[in-house]
């Protein structure tokens, strides 16, 4: 993706620039193949818009989306539809996403036929396979959605996503709402699958913790722009942006007695309708200065491959600021 703007007009007052909401602001990124990045951050910050432009299940406002080299971004419908079956979504909530009037086997056929991946009835076995590829028994799949609990749907969710012969597949937090008693089995579930089906994965997530195991890279969203980009394992142990280490710093931790060390986050995200001068995370960032209200930080590359967009990142870091509780 490059230089990625997605600008969304308010219906009831679209001529008002005052009332545009900047989702996405100038991203720029690329996933390599067999990859999982993650795309995380608070409600509101962009991320699963973002997710959608990667896919060109939106268009974007200004910029490229490319895909295997070639460029997505104003493939005619005909085009697109015909590369559909490589660029899939998994949605948050499994029950909304599935038609409850179809049966599994009729919601997972649609994508194998549309695509043609296989003919009449040889649907029906690669149906059976699907679901036990994601752990269900294939004879459930004449069954209705409304039978199966939550985290059986969302495995259907993620058959129908391998229906096509994917690619790329992009979770839009496909464990948020799920138990947390279940969220590790489907998180361990698309780790399996992307090794078996050669896949590349981006999960967007509001929780550093959930997809801390499965991310090869993390990039950390505020308000619409990538503040940090980072290999997980660099991430997690030395957040170089304050708001990475003020997500991390939210993880909840077991121990009652380290609760009281952490800084927790403060208020909540501005509206993406007129996001802060200079910083955008000015007005609540603990290490903020008269610089960061005015100069915007641009996202740098800096030391190991890292991206961090912060005025002030190397003294917040020597200073040794904010070192991260996280739990595990
Ligand atoms: Fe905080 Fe300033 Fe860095 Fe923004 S630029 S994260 S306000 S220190
Ligand atoms: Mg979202």
């Amino acid at each position: 993706a490059r230089n990625l703007v997605k600008r969304f007009g308010h219906p009831a007052n679209w001529m008002r620039r005052s009332s545009l909401v900047h989702a996405v602001s100038d991203v720029s990124l690329a996933v390599a193949r067999g990859e999982t990045l993650a795309i995380v951050g608070e409600s509101g910050c962009g991320k699963s818009t973002l997710g959608r432009l990667l896919l060109r299940l939106l268009n974007p406002t200004e910029g490229q989306v490319f895909f295997e080299g070639e460029e997505i971004t104003a493939l005619p419908p005909a085009q697109m539809r015909a590369l559909r079956s490589r660029l899939q979504i998994i949605f948050q909530d499994p029950f909304a996403s599935l038609n409850p009037r179809m049966s599994v086997r009729q919601i997972l056929a649609e994508p194998i036929r549309l695509h043609r991946i296989e003919t009449g009835s040889a649907v029906n076995d690669r149906v059976d396979e699907l679901m036990r590829r994601v752990g269900l028994r294939a004879d459930w799949a004449d069954r209705y959605p409304h039978e199966f609990s939550g985290g059986q749907r969302q495995r259907i969710g993620i058959a129908r996503a391998l229906a096509g012969g994917p690619k790329l597949i992009v979770g839009d937090e496909p464990v948020s709402a799920l138990d947390v008693s279940i969220q590790a089995q489907v998180i361990n579930l698309l780790e399996g699958l992307k090794g078996d089906f050669g896949l590349t994965l981006v999960i967007v997530a509001h929780d550093l913790a959930v997809i801390r195991h499965m991310s090869d890279r993390v990039a950390v969203m505020y308000l619409g722009e990538i503040v940090e980009l980072a290999e997980a394992d660099a991430l997690y142990e030395a957040p170089l942006h304050p708001y990475t280490a003020a997500l991390l710093e939210a993880i909840p931790v077991s121990d009652p007695a380290r609760r009281g060390e952490r800084a927790l986050l403060q208020g909540d995200v501005p509206s993406p309708t007129a996001p802060p001068s200079g910083c955008r995370f000015h007005t609540r960032c603990p290490h903020a200065r008269p610089r960061c209200t005015s100069d915007h930080p641009v996202l740098e590359t800096v030391e190991g491959g890292r991206q961090v967009a912060c005025h002030f990142w190397r003294e917040i870091q020597s200073a040794g600021v904010s070192a991260p509780v996280a739990g595990e």
